[in-house]
């Protein structure tokens, strides 16, 4: 937990790319260090930049509800949520390879002070980002992936559930409940 601190503490100076001109301040992480399940989003929207967390905005809002419906955690108070990129592009566009990789070494590091069973990667940008792949999201989900000799379980973006109604909602609370029972030593 102190590394976690210390890193944050370093991380929010970071002028690693150019992000840091735009950015209101670094979204480092938030939530317990000690938890089991991990969540990696893409990277800071308006609000979590203005507020300094992660999902924050409309999307957190989705991914709370579901996650205590399916998982039975308070998603700030019980788990620990990331973004593979720590401060907001502007006008939301796609992060750029090289901020992505300017930023990597802040989510290894992330990666390695927390100890989780289970990392639940939301959206086509993360899931790419964590698996190495060019695989769309709608292929990846459904599966439990070695990872880091842990587990991995790719799954909607809630931005993409608000969008896409009853269905990508059904598969993701799937998703969930996949890593619940990982985190349960439940899944073959
Ligand atoms: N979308 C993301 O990918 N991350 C956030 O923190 C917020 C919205």
């Amino acid at each position: 937990m102190a590394d976690l601190a210390a890193l944050a503490l370093e991380a929010s100076t970071c002028t690693r790319c150019p992000l840091a001109v735009s950015r209101t301040q670094v979204v480092f992480g938030d939530g317990d260090p000690n938890a089991d399940v991990v969540f990696c989003g893409e990277a800071p929207g308006a609000e979590e930049d203005a507020q300094g967390f992660p999902f924050v905005g409309r999307s957190g809002k989705l991914l709370d509800r579901l996650v205590l419906e399916e998982m039975g955690l308070e998603r700030r108070r019980d788990c620990y949520t990331l973004n593979t990129v720590k401060c907001r592009p502007p006008g939301n566009r796609d992060p750029k390879p090289e901020e992505i990789a300017a930023c990597s070494g802040w989510f290894d590091a992330q990666l390695a002070a927390l100890h989780p069973k289970v990392v639940v990667s939301l959206g086509n940008f993360a899931s790419r980002a964590l698996l190495g792949t060019t695989d769309g999201i709608t292929r990846l989900r459904g599966s439990v992936y070695p990872w880091r000799g842990i587990s991995l379980v790719p799954t909607y973006h809630p931005a993409a559930v608000l969008r896409g109604g009853a269905q990508p909602m059904a598969e993701m609370r799937a998703d969930l409940v996949r890593a619940k029972l990982v985190v349960e030593g439940a899944h073959a």
